[in-house]
Order: C-alpha cells, then sequence, then structure tokens
C-alpha cells in the first residue's frame, strides 16, 4: 500500500482498509498505552484507557459541556469521557466503518443520548463557532499534513477560554527523507515537529498551556502490541498470507526504531483567547 500524498482520502482508504488487523493489533482503543514505570506491569487495553484517564482528568470538563473529539476512532475514549463526566460528546472520524463501529458502541453502553458519532474531514469541521467547551485530539493530528489549517479548524470551534487536549508524536530528533517519505507513503503519518508546537497553536489564536513529555509512559505500547501480532500470528497468516505478515513485523520494528530514536510522545494544551 502506498500512495503519494496523504489526503483525507489516503488515510481513510487506509483505516478501513486496515481496520480489523489495527483492531488485532491496537484492540478498540487505536492510541498508545499509559504505564507508570518500567516495572508496571499493566495490560495494554488498561493502559490504553489511562491514557485516556489522563485527558479526562486534564479536560476537567463539567456534565453541561460539549466536547468534540477529533479523529475519535471506535469512540471508546469518547464514551469513557462521556461516561466519567455526563457531558456531551460528539466523536469525528474520516472513516465510515468506524462512524458505524463508535455507533453501536455507544447503543451497547447505552450513552447513544450523550454520545455521537459522525463522518467528517477535521480540516473542515461542519460545526458552528465556538460550539465546543473542549477539544480533543488523540493521536489524529500526525495523519494530517496540513496542521496548522486543522488547529485553526479546532481554535474556530472552540468556545474562547476553551482548551485542546491533544496526545501524540512529536519529531525530537531530525529524520532522514527517507525515514519521512517512508512514513508518509507508507504509514500514513507526518509528525509535527517539537519545535513547531508553539507556533502552530499561536497561528490558531490558541494560547500555549502545558507540553508534558510522556515518550517514557508510553514505551511499553509498541512491545505490547508486537506481541499482539506474534500471539494472532497463525490466524494472521491464515487470513492475510505470511508475505504480508512479515512486512507488518518489519515495519512494526521499523516505526519502533523511529519512535525509540527521533520522536517524542507528547500531551499538548492550548486555550483559545477570549476576545
Ligand atoms: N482517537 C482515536 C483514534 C486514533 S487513530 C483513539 O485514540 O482510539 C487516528 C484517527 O484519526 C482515526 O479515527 C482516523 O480515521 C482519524 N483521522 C485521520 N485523518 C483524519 C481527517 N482528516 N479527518 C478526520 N479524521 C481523521
Amino acid at each position: 500500500m502506498t500512495a503519494m500524498h496523504l489526503t483525507s482520502a489516503v488515510v481513510e482508504q487506509n483505516y478501513d482498509q486496515m481496520n480489523q488487523i489495527l483492531t488485532l493489533i491496537f484492540g478498540q482503543n487505536i492510541h498508545n498505552g499509559y504505564w507508570y514505570s518500567v516495572d508496571d506491569d499493566t495490560p495494554l487495553e488498561e493502559a490504553q484507557q489511562r491514557l485516556t484517564d489522563l485527558m479526562v482528568e486534564k479536560t476537567a470538563a463539567s456534565r453541561d459541556w460539549s466536547v468534540l473529539d477529533v479523529g475519535c476512532g471506535l469512540g471508546v475514549s469518547a464514551l469513557q469521557l462521556a461516561k466519567k463526566i455526563g457531558c456531551q460528546v460528539t466523536g469525528i472520524t474520516n472513516s465510515q466503518i468506524q462512524v458505524a463501529q463508535a455507533t453501536q458502541h455507544a447503543h451497547a453502553s447505552q450513552l447513544n443520548d450523550q454520545v455521537k458519532f459522525q463522518y467528517a474531514d477535521a480540516l473542515s469541521l461542519p460545526f458552528a463557532d465556538n460550539s465546543f467547551d473542549a477539544v480533543w485530539a488523540m493521536e489524529s493530528l500526525c495523519h494530517i499534513v496540513d496542521r496548522p489549517r486543522a488547529v485553526r479548524e479546532i481554535a474556530r470551534v472552540l468556545r474562547p477560554d476553551g482548551h485542546l487536549i491533544l496526545v501524540d508524536f512529536a519529531e525530537r530528533e531530525p529524520m532522514t527523507s527517507e525515514q519521512k517519505d517512508w512514513l508518509l507513503t507508507d504509514q500514513f503519518v507526518q509528525f509535527m515537529l517539537l519545535d513547531e508546537v508553539d507556533n502552530l497553536l499561536k497561528e490558531a489564536g490558541l494560547e500555549f498551556k502545558e507540553l508534558t513529555d510522556l515518550s517514557w509512559n508510553i514505551a511499553k505500547s509498541q512491545s505490547s502490541m508486537l506481541a499482539r501480532i506474534q500471539q494472532n500470528r497463525q490466524y494472521l497468516i491464515d487470513t492475510y498470507g505470511s508475505e504480508f505478515v512479515e512486512m507488518i513485523e518489519n515495519n512494526w520494528l521499523k516505526t519502533t526504531a523511529i519512535f525509540v530514536n527521533h520522536l517524542s510522545y507528547i500531551l499538548l494544551i492550548g486555550q483559545k483567547a477570549i476576545v
């Protein structure tokens, strides 16, 4: 699977095609886990819920809030937020399959009055200005090359004083152009630069509030997910063929090396100015 440009349509096709295998590797949360230390043996799923709990804590929402989750995946984090706080949550994704599954999850957890999922492109959010009290972006900005536009869109739909809370990888040590090209065309990601963060917020009218480095906390994710691939290896070979499975494994090792050597995993918070 290669692509010349990282458009919303390319990312969409990838998530639709890879939905089953992604679920097998990541589980229902398509994001990293959070561990307290190297001795912490918490299973992946619980660690992933912890990362969402950290987002919930940082959001400090109240029951009467309305929160937008940009790039909501299968909706699990949005539901976790809604359940914990009692607020309204809207999740958007550019994958129809994810919208359908996330909506099923909302019904199954009887939160369908509180949480809605819809198909939308993060680059043109179908919402009025100032319509959300907070916006989340959990590992979704990495799929959007035009990050300034995405953050401007987020700032537009945020109410004055409202916060953007995001977690994602950011480039700490320069990568080679080969590595960047491979990540873009094969993994459909282009990470922000750590140095770019201030400007990204500022140009969208958001004030920088917090940047926390979680690289150590999420570090166990890659090996936990590789273990999932290995546990399901025979099933994967029977379903997709051995060549495909070897490619997935090799890619996994390649991304792990890039993550360790070049990227930081950050929690970033910006606040919309009051005008
Ligand atoms: N936040 C979710 C999913 C992370 S995976 C979780 O933590 O489980 C990245 C998500 O971003 C996917 O849902 C993908 O469909 C979505 N995404 C990527 N590019 C997008 C775009 N341009 N518009 C909307 N959603 C996008």
